[in-house]
C-alpha cells in the first residue's frame, strides 16, 4: 500500500523537526530523557536537572499512563503536566509526555512540547487523526506487534491530518524470548531510514526491560544510525512507581552518555550535549 506523504520518496533529504533549539534528525544525536512517570515535584526536577546536567536534550515523564492493571498507578494526569511544565521552565528542557485519548489532546498540547503516542496506541486510528490536526510534533512509538509497514501506515495517519513532525521510536518487539521484556528490533534502523524520512528513536529502556542492558543497547542504536535514543531515568529506580528495573540511575546515565559521544563520533554523527550543569539548587 502507498505511502505518499511518509515514503521516503516524499522527502528524500529527509524530516528534521525543531523543538526549541533542538533539532531531531539532523546531524547530530539527540537524547531525551526522564521518569516513566512523573512522581512528584522533588522527583522530576531532580531527575531533570540530572539528565540536562549529564546532556541530555529533552525531558521526558509520564502524567497519563498506560499500565495494564487498572490497580497500578496511573499517573498524576494534568498535575503531572503542570510539574513538567514547571521542570521545563526551571531547565529549559523541552518536554515530550504521552497522550492516550482525544479528549486528552487539548490538555497535554497546553503542556507539552511534543506528544506522545504509546505502543499500546499505535493503532488507535481516531487518536492518530486528532493528534494529525495539531501543530505539535508527534512522538510516534512502534506498537510491540507491529510490523514496520502497519507503523508507517499509522505514521501516515498523522501525515494525512496535514501534521508533517512525526517523529518514529522502536521501543522494542514482542517475541518468544522471555529473558527481556521485549526484543529491541535493531533492524528496524536502517530499515525506517531506507523506506521513510522521518527521524528515527531507539528506546533501549522499553525494548530490554534491565537497565543494565540499556547502555550497550544504547550505544547499538547509534552505531545503527539511530537519529536519537529515550531513555527512562530514576532518581531512585528501586523505589519507583513504575519502571523502576528498566531505569538507569543518574550517575549510570551520566557515565552511559560519555560512552556514547565516542560511539557517535565513531560512526560519524555529531554528539552536542545540552549546555553546562546548572548550580545544584536546594528542592
Ligand atoms: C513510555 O515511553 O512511557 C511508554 C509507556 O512506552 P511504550 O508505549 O513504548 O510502552
Ligand atoms: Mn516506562
Amino acid at each position: 500500500m502507498p505511502l505518499p506523504l511518509t515514503g521516503r520518496d516524499a522527502r528524500p533529504g529527509g524530516t528534521v523537526i525543531r523543538v526549541g533549539g533542538v533539532e531531531i534528525g539532523g546531524p547530530a544525536v539527540v537524547v531525551i530523557a526522564g521518569p516513566c512517570a512523573v512522581e512528584s515535584h522533588g522527583q522530576v526536577l531532580a531527575i531533570a536537572r540530572v539528565v540536562k546536567a549529564a546532556g541530555a536534550h529533552i525531558l521526558r515523564g509520564g502524567a497519563f499512563k498506560p499500565r495494564t492493571s487498572p490497580y497500578s498507578f496511573q499517573g498524576l494526569k494534568e498535575a503531572g503536566l503542570a510539574l513538567l511544565a514547571q521542570a521545563r521552565a526551571e531547565t529549559g528542557l523541552p518536554v515530550v509526555t504521552e497522550v492516550m485519548d482525544p479528549r486528552q489532546i487539548d490538555t497535554v498540547s497546553r503542556y507539552a512540547d511534543i506528544l506522545q503516542v504509546g505502543s499500546r496506541n499505535m493503532q488507535n486510528f481516531p487518536l492518530l487523526e486528532e493528534v494529525g490536526r495539531t501543530r505539535l510534533p508527534v512522538l510516534l512509538k512502534r506498537g510491540m506487534s507491529a510490523t514496520l509497514s502497519e507503523y508507517l501506515h499509522a505514521a501516515e495517519y498523522v501525515l494525512h491530518g496535514g501534521n508533517t513532525q512525526v517523529i518514529l521510536c522502536e521501543r522494542g518487539i514482542r517475541t518468544f524470548e522471555p529473558a527481556t521484556r521485549n526484543t529491541l528490533d535493531l533492524n528496524a534502523i536502517p530499515m525506517l531510514h531506507r523506506e521513510t524520512h522521518l527521524p528515527v528513536l531507539v528506546d533501549p529502556s522499553h525494548g530490554t526491560g534491565h537497565a543494565w542492558m540499556v547502555p550497550r543497547l544504547a550505544a547499538a542504536a547509534v552505531a545503527a544510525g539511530a537519529d536519537g535514543l529515550l531513555i527512562e531515568v530514576h532518581e531512585d529506580p528501586s523505589n519507583a512507581r513504575s519502571d523502576g528495573e528498566q531505569s538507569l540511575a543518574p550517575d549510570a546515565f551520566a557515565c552511559m552518555m560519555h560512552e556514547l559521544a565516542a560511539v557517535a563520533a565513531a560512526v560519524g554523527r555529531a554528539w552536542m550535549p545540552s549546555e553546562a550543569p546548572l548550580e545544584p539548587v536546594a528542592l
